[in-house]
């Protein structure tokens, strides 16, 4: 522990990743969605090569690690995920594929042309699904694919509320042809786009979160800004559960054209 002073905005993030640290997914998806996504990648062997952008604690890399072969290099920017994300690997015996390392997603050391796969589950908006898919595009092979999910409109309208909401938050957020047509614009051949079942948000990352929140506050009670981080995160899914038919989750994935 050093004993320099932080700044708020570093002692908020701190408070952010302890929070998701107690979570298994630190975004909405499932196993079996990215067993699906995985579905319409085929050129994988064990020389793959294949990075996971914005990992987390890497819940769904454990998964993509059990469902396909080759080297998976987890990338976080927080240590404690990358941290918790290396011991996972260890208790499901796969660190000799697959390795964790802090770094940025807009500053990748790899090689042009290395990698077979990029995946990334709910954080290529850290970057923007544009620049990113553009950025990342060089350090695929000729072939290789991308992975992303992606907050996305379902439909052409929508309330205003929700709308302010995501500008906010996110104003990357774009209907799935409109997403579709940015894929292809960044050198990809479109391969697939699905939807994300409502049941990645409730069951897998809203209702894990409840308990996490009561435990959370009584860790840091009067801490006002730990306080004023659970009623966001309260906000942002009592706007789930009224507007889901407005929004949620897409998977697209490309292949370098
Ligand atoms: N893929 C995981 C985590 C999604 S949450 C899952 O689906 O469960 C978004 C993740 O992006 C967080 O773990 C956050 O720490 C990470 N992140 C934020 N900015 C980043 C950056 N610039 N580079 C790499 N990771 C980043």
């Amino acid at each position: 522990m050093s004993n320099e002073i932080k700044s708020i905005h570093e002692f908020d993030i701190n408070l952010i990743c302890d929070y998701f640290s107690g979570l298994e997914r630190q975004g909405p998806g499932s196993p079996g969605i990215t067993i699906k996504a995985l579905s319409f990648i085929d050129n994988l062997t064990e020389d793959s090569l294949i990075a996971d952008l914005g990992c987390g604690t890497g819940g769904q890399t454990m998964v993509l690690a059990q469902n396909a072969p080759g080297q998976i290099t987890g990338i976080d920017l927080f240590p404690k995920f990358i941290d918790l994300f290396n011991a996972n690997a260890v208790k499901l015996n796969l660190q000799d594929r697959v390795k964790g390392i802090v770094g940025s997603m807009d500053n990748l050391r790899f090689g042009n042309e290395e990698l077979d796969l990029i995946w990334s589950e709910g954080s290529i908006y850290n970057i923007g699904f544009e620049r990113g898919l553009t950025e990342w595009r060089r350090f695929l092979k000729k072939g290789g694919f991308v992975a992303v999910s992606e907050a996305s409109w379902f439909t052409p309208q929508r309330p205003a509320e929700i709308e302010d909401f995501w500008l906010d938050a996110y104003p990357g957020i774009d209907t799935v042809p409109n997403k579709i047509a940015q894929l292809q614009k960044a050198g990809y051949v479109p391969v697939a786009a699905f939807v994300l079942p409502e049941k990645c948000w409730t069951e897998n990352f809203y209702v894990p979160q409840v308990k996490v929140q009561e435990a959370f506050l009584k860790k840091n009670p009067g801490n006002s800004n730990a306080a004023g981080f659970i009623s966001n995160q309260r906000h942002e899914t009592e706007l789930y559960y009224k507007y889901k038919e407005f929004y949620g989750y897409a998977f697209y994935i490309g292949k370098k054209a």
